[in-house]
């Protein structure tokens, strides 16, 4: 049996990872894609400790998963399917087997969450995007739409200026939600136009974006913008489906811990952006990681003393 299989591979993970196995446990980390997580899909990270210059976000993952490997972390590219709670033994079951742990660290991060209006679905990869770094230069001199206010909507607006013509900022309500910093650069920035007090009603186009039909809250004017790509930043949702009905969530489906990152179930931690808190930065997130693989060589150190 091992002592700790951690799921999921972005920086609460690796960092589990690297904690686990310089306190020598016999533990196995298995993430669907490859690692990273949605850093991956930022393009510049420059809020991280000790990178004062910045580091993109593949850069920074990339040594986080070399740096855990060096310490021997096993990282594994299979799909968790299944998880098996029990209070001495977890089974946490892949495509291929089932494995036997005595703890198990969530670290499955969360995922861009859809607007839910019409043309959303249609035009995903046709215009519809949730990622800048990944489709930003397919929008050269033609005009966009970001969808949100948060520090995501607000920075990949910022990136999104190296390509396009104009970026048309859609936010609900007329203050943002994003870091002061990214606000004043986003402000100064000629080619980012706000629209403010407004919600996207419709994507319109049938093989590519053709405009975005908005409405303001205030006046109730519906109005379409003519852009060629809709970029949609409004939050995530947390990747929970292995743990619904089996762990302690919050309204929002995000797992509650106490503060040494453990679930409501004995043995099961919880680190980065599926735990139910406030803040969400890849700092936190290697934080708890470590917090987490702690606290599950101390749950192990205990199982072991009971039994004696
Ligand atoms: P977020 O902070 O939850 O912001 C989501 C934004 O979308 C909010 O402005 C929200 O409006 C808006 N929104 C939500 N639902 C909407 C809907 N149905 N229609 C229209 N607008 C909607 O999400 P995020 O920006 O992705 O950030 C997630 C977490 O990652 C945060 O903790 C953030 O600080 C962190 N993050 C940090 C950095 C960084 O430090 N550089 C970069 C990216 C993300 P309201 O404001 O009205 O609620």
């Amino acid at each position: 049996m091992l002592d700790l299989i951690i799921i999921g591979g972005g920086p609460a993970g690796l960092t589990a990872g690297l904690y686990g196995a310089r306190a020598r446990m016999d533990l196995l980390l298995l993430e669907k894609l490859a690692p990273g997580g949605q850093v991956m899909n930022t393009n510049w990270v420059e809020n991280y400790p000790g990178f004062p210059e910045g580091v993109s976000g593949f850069e920074l993952v990339d040594r986080m998963k070399n740096q855990a490997e060096k310490f021997g972390l096993e990282i594994r590219s299979e799909e968790v399917i299944g998880l098996e709670l029990a209070p001495e033994a977890k089974g946490v079951i892949t495509p291929k087997e089932r494995f036997a742990t005595k703890a198990v660290i969530l670290a499955t991060g969360a995922t861009w969450r859809k607007l839910g209006i019409e043309g959303e679905d249609l035009l995903i990869g046709k215009g519809v995007s949730y990622c800048a770094t990944c489709d930003g230069p397919f929008y050269r001199d033609m005009d966009v739409a970001v969808i949100g206010g948060g520090d995501t909507a607000v920075e990949e607006s910022l990136f999104l200026t190296r390509f396009a013509k104009k970026i048309y900022l859609v936010h609900r309500r007329d203050q943002l939600r994003a870091t002061k910093l990214l606000q004043e650069r986003a402000m100064a920035e000629e080619k980012i136009s706000f629209v403010w007090d407004t919600i996207p009603l419709k994507i319109l186009g049938d093989n590519g974006v053709e405009g975005l039909e908005t409405k303001n809250l205030k006046t109730g004017e519906v109005t379409c913008i003519p852009v060629q790509g809709v970029f949609v930043f409004i939050g995530t949702t947390p990747n929970t489906e292995l743990v619904k009905d089996k762990l302690e969530l919050d309204p929002n489906g995000f797992v509650i811990t106490d503060e040494n990152m453990e679930t409501s179930f004995p043995g099961v931690f919880a680190a980065g952006d599926v735990r139910s808190k406030m803040f969400r930065q890849i700092a936190t997130a290697v934080g708890e990681g470590a917090a987490a693989a702690r606290a599950a060589e101390k749950f192990i150190e205990e199982q072991h003393k009971a039994e004696k």
